[in-house]
Protein backbone atom coordinates (compact mmCIF):
# COMPACT_ATOMS: atom_id res chain seq x y z
CA UNK A 1 0.00 0.00 0.00
CA UNK A 2 1.48 3.35 -1.08
CA UNK A 3 1.62 6.22 1.65
CA UNK A 4 -0.01 8.95 0.89
CA UNK A 5 2.70 11.56 -0.03
CA UNK A 6 3.21 15.35 0.57
CA UNK A 7 4.38 16.67 -2.51
CA UNK A 8 4.93 15.12 -5.99
CA UNK A 9 8.27 15.23 -8.61
CA UNK A 10 6.92 13.69 -11.27
CA UNK A 11 9.94 14.06 -13.50
CA UNK A 12 13.37 14.15 -12.39
CA UNK A 13 16.83 13.09 -13.10
CA UNK A 14 18.06 12.04 -9.47
CA UNK A 15 21.23 10.42 -11.02
CA UNK A 16 22.45 13.12 -12.66
CA UNK A 17 23.07 14.95 -9.57
CA UNK A 18 26.74 14.57 -7.90
CA UNK A 19 25.50 11.91 -5.22
CA UNK A 20 22.85 9.80 -6.31
CA UNK A 21 21.86 8.61 -2.01
CA UNK A 22 21.94 11.71 -1.01
CA UNK A 23 19.34 12.75 -3.30
CA UNK A 24 17.04 10.02 -2.75
CA UNK A 25 17.28 10.53 0.39
CA UNK A 26 16.10 14.30 -0.14
CA UNK A 27 12.88 12.65 -1.69
CA UNK A 28 12.49 10.83 1.34
CA UNK A 29 12.75 12.63 3.92
CA UNK A 30 10.05 15.41 1.96
CA UNK A 31 8.24 12.69 1.22
CA UNK A 32 8.11 13.68 -2.24
CA UNK A 33 6.50 11.28 -4.60
CA UNK A 34 9.38 10.97 -7.11
CA UNK A 35 9.46 9.61 -10.30
CA UNK A 36 13.39 8.89 -10.93
CA UNK A 37 13.30 9.32 -14.64
CA UNK A 38 16.81 7.98 -16.61
CA UNK A 39 18.35 8.94 -19.96
CA UNK A 40 19.79 5.18 -20.72
CA UNK A 41 18.78 1.72 -19.89
CA UNK A 42 22.34 1.01 -18.50
CA UNK A 43 21.58 3.53 -15.89
CA UNK A 44 18.55 1.90 -14.95
CA UNK A 45 20.15 -1.22 -12.66
CA UNK A 46 21.79 1.48 -10.17
CA UNK A 47 19.01 3.52 -9.74
CA UNK A 48 16.79 0.42 -8.54
CA UNK A 49 19.23 -0.70 -6.12
CA UNK A 50 19.67 2.46 -4.65
CA UNK A 51 16.08 3.38 -4.73
CA UNK A 52 14.98 -0.33 -3.66
CA UNK A 53 13.88 0.66 0.03
CA UNK A 54 12.75 4.04 -0.63
CA UNK A 55 9.05 4.45 0.00
CA UNK A 56 8.54 7.21 -2.67
CA UNK A 57 10.76 7.44 -4.68
CA UNK A 58 9.91 5.06 -8.17
CA UNK A 59 12.66 4.40 -11.21
CA UNK A 60 11.51 4.75 -14.53
CA UNK A 61 13.66 3.04 -17.18
CA UNK A 62 14.67 5.57 -20.52
CA UNK A 63 16.44 5.86 -23.50
CA UNK A 64 16.27 9.82 -23.50
CA UNK A 65 15.28 10.89 -27.15
CA UNK A 66 18.78 13.18 -27.18
CA UNK A 67 20.33 9.75 -26.61
CA UNK A 68 18.00 7.80 -28.89
CA UNK A 69 20.37 7.71 -32.46
CA UNK A 70 23.72 6.70 -30.48
CA UNK A 71 22.27 4.10 -27.71
CA UNK A 72 19.28 2.47 -30.26
CA UNK A 73 21.65 -0.99 -29.18
CA UNK A 74 20.61 -0.85 -25.84
CA UNK A 75 17.15 -1.34 -26.94
CA UNK A 76 17.50 -4.80 -26.37
CA UNK A 77 18.48 -4.28 -22.50
CA UNK A 78 15.66 -1.88 -22.47
CA UNK A 79 12.64 -4.80 -23.21
CA UNK A 80 14.88 -6.82 -20.73
CA UNK A 81 14.50 -4.29 -17.60
CA UNK A 82 11.13 -3.63 -19.16
CA UNK A 83 9.71 -6.22 -16.13
CA UNK A 84 11.29 -4.78 -13.54
CA UNK A 85 9.49 -1.40 -12.85
CA UNK A 86 5.79 -0.03 -13.85
CA UNK A 87 7.03 3.43 -14.96
CA UNK A 88 8.89 4.19 -18.55
CA UNK A 89 10.87 7.54 -19.13
CA UNK A 90 12.36 9.49 -20.17
CA UNK A 91 11.39 7.99 -23.50
CA UNK A 92 10.11 10.63 -26.52
CA UNK A 93 11.00 12.74 -29.42
CA UNK A 94 12.98 16.10 -29.82
CA UNK A 95 12.38 18.00 -33.27
CA UNK A 96 14.19 21.38 -31.92
CA UNK A 97 17.12 22.82 -34.21
CA UNK A 98 20.00 20.32 -32.15
CA UNK A 99 17.81 16.94 -32.91
CA UNK A 100 15.73 17.18 -35.93
CA UNK A 101 18.37 15.19 -37.65
CA UNK A 102 18.15 12.21 -35.53
CA UNK A 103 14.18 11.94 -36.23
CA UNK A 104 14.35 8.89 -37.94
CA UNK A 105 16.19 6.88 -35.00
CA UNK A 106 14.73 8.67 -32.70
CA UNK A 107 10.76 7.60 -34.17
CA UNK A 108 12.13 4.24 -34.49
CA UNK A 109 13.34 3.98 -30.72
CA UNK A 110 10.07 5.70 -29.25
CA UNK A 111 7.40 3.02 -31.88
CA UNK A 112 9.88 -0.09 -30.36
CA UNK A 113 9.45 1.36 -26.94
CA UNK A 114 5.66 2.08 -27.30
CA UNK A 115 5.36 -1.37 -29.10
CA UNK A 116 6.97 -3.07 -25.72
CA UNK A 117 4.57 -1.23 -23.69
CA UNK A 118 1.60 -2.37 -25.32
CA UNK A 119 2.34 -5.63 -25.29
CA UNK A 120 3.47 -5.60 -21.04
CA UNK A 121 0.39 -3.22 -20.83
CA UNK A 122 0.07 -1.51 -17.19
CA UNK A 123 2.95 0.96 -17.55
CA UNK A 124 3.26 4.84 -16.69
CA UNK A 125 4.79 6.96 -18.80
CA UNK A 126 6.74 9.98 -18.79
CA UNK A 127 7.18 11.63 -22.11
CA UNK A 128 9.49 14.24 -23.42
CA UNK A 129 7.81 16.48 -26.57
CA UNK A 130 10.05 19.09 -27.79
CA UNK A 131 8.63 20.22 -31.06
CA UNK A 132 6.93 17.20 -31.66
CA UNK A 133 3.90 17.03 -29.90
CA UNK A 134 1.81 15.48 -32.42
CA UNK A 135 4.04 13.32 -33.55
CA UNK A 136 3.87 11.70 -29.88
CA UNK A 137 0.82 11.69 -29.97
CA UNK A 138 0.17 9.80 -33.82
CA UNK A 139 2.89 7.68 -32.49
CA UNK A 140 1.00 6.88 -29.35
CA UNK A 141 -2.31 6.02 -31.35
CA UNK A 142 -0.77 4.00 -33.82
CA UNK A 143 1.29 2.01 -30.69
CA UNK A 144 -0.34 1.97 -27.83
CA UNK A 145 -4.16 1.53 -27.63
CA UNK A 146 -5.47 3.46 -24.61
CA UNK A 147 -6.38 0.89 -22.30
CA UNK A 148 -2.67 -0.79 -22.27
CA UNK A 149 -0.61 2.17 -20.82
CA UNK A 150 -0.92 5.71 -19.01
CA UNK A 151 0.92 9.07 -20.31
CA UNK A 152 2.51 11.73 -18.58
CA UNK A 153 3.42 14.39 -21.08
CA UNK A 154 6.47 16.09 -19.69
CA UNK A 155 7.47 19.87 -19.82
CA UNK A 156 4.29 20.19 -23.01
CA UNK A 157 5.53 22.99 -24.85
CA UNK A 158 3.19 22.66 -27.80
CA UNK A 159 0.28 24.17 -29.54
CA UNK A 160 -3.27 24.68 -27.78
CA UNK A 161 -4.71 22.15 -30.50
CA UNK A 162 -2.20 19.77 -29.35
CA UNK A 163 -3.30 20.26 -25.81
CA UNK A 164 -6.43 19.57 -26.73
CA UNK A 165 -5.96 16.47 -28.44
CA UNK A 166 -3.87 14.94 -25.72
CA UNK A 167 -6.49 15.48 -23.40
CA UNK A 168 -8.31 14.14 -25.21
CA UNK A 169 -6.16 10.97 -25.26
CA UNK A 170 -5.87 10.85 -21.68
CA UNK A 171 -2.99 12.54 -21.19
CA UNK A 172 -1.35 14.00 -17.83
CA UNK A 173 0.86 17.35 -17.96
CA UNK A 174 3.79 17.57 -15.51
CA UNK A 175 4.10 20.91 -15.22
CA UNK A 176 7.88 22.77 -13.64
CA UNK A 177 8.56 26.37 -13.54
CA UNK A 178 10.76 27.01 -16.15
CA UNK A 179 7.49 26.17 -18.25
CA UNK A 180 4.90 28.68 -15.79
CA UNK A 181 7.67 31.57 -16.17
CA UNK A 182 6.71 31.65 -19.88
CA UNK A 183 3.41 33.55 -21.04
CA UNK A 184 2.97 30.79 -23.31
CA UNK A 185 3.09 28.09 -20.54
CA UNK A 186 0.48 29.27 -18.63
CA UNK A 187 -1.72 30.06 -21.05
CA UNK A 188 -1.76 26.63 -22.13
CA UNK A 189 -1.10 25.09 -18.13
CA UNK A 190 -4.86 27.37 -17.63
CA UNK A 191 -6.13 25.29 -20.62
CA UNK A 192 -6.05 21.95 -18.78
CA UNK A 193 -8.15 20.11 -17.07
CA UNK A 194 -6.82 20.38 -13.40
CA UNK A 195 -7.40 16.71 -12.85
CA UNK A 196 -5.18 15.99 -15.39
CA UNK A 197 -1.93 18.53 -13.84
CA UNK A 198 1.00 17.20 -11.69
CA UNK A 199 4.71 18.91 -10.91
CA UNK A 200 7.61 17.94 -11.43
CA UNK A 201 11.20 19.72 -11.04
CA UNK A 202 13.18 18.07 -14.34
CA UNK A 203 15.94 19.19 -11.84
CA UNK A 204 19.25 19.01 -12.75
CA UNK A 205 18.26 20.73 -15.42
CA UNK A 206 16.22 23.56 -14.50
CA UNK A 207 18.24 26.84 -12.49
CA UNK A 208 16.76 28.44 -9.60
CA UNK A 209 18.47 31.42 -8.01
CA UNK A 210 21.85 30.93 -9.73
CA UNK A 211 21.99 26.58 -9.08
CA UNK A 212 20.13 23.73 -10.30
CA UNK A 213 16.61 23.37 -8.94
CA UNK A 214 16.50 20.58 -5.52
CA UNK A 215 14.66 16.98 -6.32
CA UNK A 216 11.02 17.82 -4.78
CA UNK A 217 11.63 21.79 -5.20
CA UNK A 218 7.65 21.92 -6.60
CA UNK A 219 6.52 24.55 -3.96
CA UNK A 220 6.96 27.64 -6.27
CA UNK A 221 5.23 25.53 -9.13
CA UNK A 222 2.46 24.92 -7.09
CA UNK A 223 2.06 28.73 -6.10
CA UNK A 224 2.35 29.13 -9.71
CA UNK A 225 -0.52 26.83 -10.60
CA UNK A 226 -2.76 27.79 -8.11
CA UNK A 227 -2.95 31.26 -9.35
CA UNK A 228 -2.94 30.00 -13.12
CA UNK A 229 -6.09 27.99 -11.83
CA UNK A 230 -7.52 29.83 -9.93
CA UNK A 231 -7.67 27.89 -6.63
CA UNK A 232 -6.02 28.42 -3.06
CA UNK A 233 -2.49 27.28 -2.99
CA UNK A 234 -3.44 24.61 -0.50
CA UNK A 235 -6.17 23.21 -2.56
CA UNK A 236 -4.04 23.26 -5.54
CA UNK A 237 -1.29 21.12 -3.66
CA UNK A 238 -3.92 18.59 -2.72
CA UNK A 239 -5.41 18.51 -5.84
CA UNK A 240 -2.07 17.44 -7.46
CA UNK A 241 -1.36 14.65 -4.84
CA UNK A 242 -5.18 13.40 -5.59
CA UNK A 243 -3.85 13.29 -9.32
CA UNK A 244 -1.10 11.59 -8.52
CA UNK A 245 -2.71 9.32 -6.61
CA UNK A 246 -5.59 8.69 -9.08
CA UNK A 247 -2.30 8.26 -11.95
CA UNK A 248 -0.09 5.68 -9.78
CA UNK A 249 -3.52 3.34 -8.49
MN1 LIG B 1 14.11 15.43 -18.33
Amino acid sequence: MTRVPDQVDFHCHLDLYPDLAAAIATCESARTATLAVTTTPKAFRRNLQLAQSSEFVRVALGLHPHLAEERQGELLLFEALLPETRYVGEIGLDAGPRHYRSMPSQEVVFRKILTMCAVSGGKILSIHSVRAAGRVLDLVEECLPRDRGKLVLHWFSGSSAEARRAVQAGCYFSVNQAMLEKPRGREIVAQLPIDRILTETDGPFIDVGGGPIAPGEVRPTIETLAAVCEVEIADMANKIIRNWINLVS
